[in-house]
């Protein structure tokens, strides 16, 4: 007798949103990946008893037609990429078609959405994987999402939640890190009805930072800057002084997305060995644009770890961009003494 069956779509659904979506922090980025993949300039993010019992994001991006409206919401269904080959030029943050599908499989789920060109738009709702409605309706263009209480039909998985503050930190991380990584998109982080954090949207990562990290960090940075055809550097590095016991303040984005790759933070680590003291770590806040076919980002799900085929090239840029960077400063001192 046979005891294989295939697993139906909401129970896959169900297991994918336990690597997808494992905390309000998980939905709120898949959700702003896809209003920045959307090409929204403006993208407001609301959460309320820290993103357990209510998300909402808007966006001002394309929108989503009424006939894809379902499909986006299905596994594996995207519109980013069509065949493996794509997967080596994806230059979108999203590609994997897993996101909408597994959060809507834990909580309750409103879309708002309208294509700038259509006259109406549209309101769809699903709960746990099930669809509820899809009428017309009058809204502006891009796309609003909310979720409703996370984990709603899996208690087990709202136990391991932490409290709403802890869980609304873990967000506020998140929105400083995508802040910083879309200096072009305006945003606006709303918590319990008040404004947290705000960006402007016009490309100055200066005022960000400034924002974010205040007054006495925002003066100790350094530009940089590298340029060549496959790989271009720009940001700031902080001077040693304001070094810190965590990796908290080691940023970087790789084609708009902040990732870990272990090549790069030993990169900066070595480069600022000789001007700190062990166990301290970096600020900066370094802008990559790298030839997407020089990237595998297929490597988790979370998209968190990102593979570069040359790293050797990738080390030795950034190793020699912050040590010339940082030893110039030093320079002066030096010279002077030597006299
Ligand atoms: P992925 O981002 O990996 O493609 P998702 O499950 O996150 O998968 O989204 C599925 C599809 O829904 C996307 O490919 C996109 O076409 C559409 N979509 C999702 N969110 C938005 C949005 N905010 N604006 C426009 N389209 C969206
Ligand atoms: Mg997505």
């Amino acid at each position: 007798m046979s005891i294989i069956h295939l697993l139906d779509e909401n129970t896959i659904n169900h297991i994918a949103a336990g690597e997808v979506v494992e905390r309000p922090k998980a939905v709120v980025k898949e959700l702003i990946e896809n209003a920045i993949d959307a090409g929204a300039s403006a993208i407001t993010v609301e959460i309320k008893e820290g993103g357990i019992s209510f998300i909402r994001i808007t966006d001002n991006g394309s929108g989503i037609a009424k006939e894809d409206i379902p499909l986006a919401f299905m596994r594996h269904a995207t519109s980013k990429i069509k065949t493996a080959e794509d997967l080596f030029l994806v230059n979108s943050l999203g590609f994997r078609g897993e996101a909408l599908s597994s959060i809507a499989a834990v909580s309750q789920v409103e879309l708002i959405t309208k294509q700038a060109a259509s006259l109406n738009g549209y309101r769809y709702i699903i709960e746990g994987g099930e669809e509820k409605s899809l009428e017309e309706i009058g809204c502006p263009s891009g796309t609003t999402i909310i979720v409703r209480n996370l984990f709603y039909n899996t208690p087990a998985r709202r136990k391991f939640l932490k409290s709403a503050t802890t869980e609304a930190g873990y967000v506020n991380d998140l929105m400083e890190r995508l802040i910083l990584s879309h200096p072009g998109i305006s945003f606006r982080f709303i918590v319990n009805n008040q404004v947290r954090l705000q960006s402007s949207g016009n490309n100055n990562v200066k005022d960000i930072l400034y924002h974010i990290y205040g007054r006495d960090i925002s003066k100790e940075l350094l530009p940089v800057e590298f340029n060549s055809p496959d790989i271009t550097i720009k940001g700031y590095i902080g001077k040693p002084t304001i070094s810190r016991g965590n990796r908290n303040f080691e940023n970087y984005f790789i084609n708009g997305r902040y990732i870990k790759n272990h090549i790069i933070t030993k990169a900066i680590e070595e480069a600022y060995k000789p001007f700190m003291m062990q166990h301290k770590y970096p600020f900066t806040s370094l802008y990559y644009e790298i030839n997407p076919s020089l990237l595998d980002v297929n490597v988790h799900p979370q998209k968190m770890e990102l593979k570069i085929n040359n790293g050797e090239q990738v080390y030795q840029i950034t190793y020699n961009l912050i040590k010339d960077s940082l030893s110039k400063k030093e320079l002066i001192p030096k010279i002077s003494l030597s006299k």
